[in-house]
């Protein structure tokens, strides 16, 4: 008869669970650095705060730290979370395509500027309408300014879903406001209002807000990424937004020694 119990007590739990994850860790972590640099602006990240960072970020400058296997289960948290929501607005009865129908895959669009630059990015869908068969629909239908409507989907944790439903995307989440400005602008999507979604990562609450259309925020980092893109072309160093290194925005950077001549 086999002993099961002396298989189980082989190896302790504690560092079974040490070994196991940190071999997925690795995994992660290895599949991450395979990845090669994004050749484009994106508009994720034009709407950060330190524009040296998005230039190094965009420059494809080397990480002074690379991400943690941790991290990279977050962001595939927040991945896979993006395709659950669109799979439940779709069992609603919303049509929302996340991908474009004609090519398979996602939204996307690109810009070029100057001599080899890119603004680019791929959004998390359009809704077209609402299928008669929605509940409450004519209820849902009064808050909507019509279709189509760029739909933008993002999972947060407990602290920050409840900092946005408080305060809306604009006041708690500005990056993921310029975000939605620059998709609206460059898919031409202004004529009616951003559906924006977001899924609390503790519970599953969803929240839903709509964005309009904010012209002059569009503008302003339009030409933000034009400028960051024509000084990477100049060989230029775009100046520091914080000028202490033990600021936090510094202290999370990933860039952080080699902006402040530690390598
Ligand atoms: S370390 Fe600070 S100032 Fe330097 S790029 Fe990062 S956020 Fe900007």
């Amino acid at each position: 008869m086999v002993d099961f119990r002396t298989n189980f007590a082989a190896t302790p739990i504690d560092l079974f669970n040490k070994k196991v994850n940190g071999a997925i860790d690795s995994a992660l972590e290895k599949e991450n650095a395979a990845f090669p640099p994004r050749k484009y602006l994106g508009p994720s990240a034009i709407g950060q705060d330190c524009m040296r960072k998005v230039q190094y970020g965009y420059m494809g400058q080397e990480k002074d730290y690379q991400f943690q296997g941790k991290t990279l289960r977050i962001f595939d948290f927040g991945h896979e979370s993006e395709t659950l929501m669109a799979n439940w607005m779709k069992k609603a009865g919303i049509m929302l395509e996340d991908y474009n129908p004609k090519t398979g895959k996602q939204w996307e669009f690109e810009i070029s500027v100057g001599k080899e630059g890119k603004v680019s990015g791929h959004c998390d869908g359009i809704i077209k309408g609402l299928k008669d068969h929605v509940k409450d629909r004519v209820e849902i239908e009064k808050y909507i300014h019509g279709f189509p409507c760029l739909w933008e989907a993002k999972s947060m944790n407990n602290s920050k879903w409840n900092a946005f439903k408080k305060k809306g995307v604009r006041e708690s989440h500005f990056n993921y406001y310029v975000q939605v400005q620059l998709y609206m602008a460059f898919m031409k999507l202004t004529d009616n209002l951003c559906w924006f979604t977001s899924v609390n990562k503790d519970t599953a609450e969803l929240h839903h807000e709509f964005i309009g259309y904010d012209a002059e925020i569009a503008q302003q980092y339009s030409d933000r990424a034009f400028e960051i893109i024509m000084a990477t072309e100049r060989g230029e160093l775009l100046p520091r937004a914080f000028d202490d290194p033990t600021y936090f925005q510094c202290k999370w950077c990933d860039w952080r020694d080699t902006c402040w001549g530690k390598k």
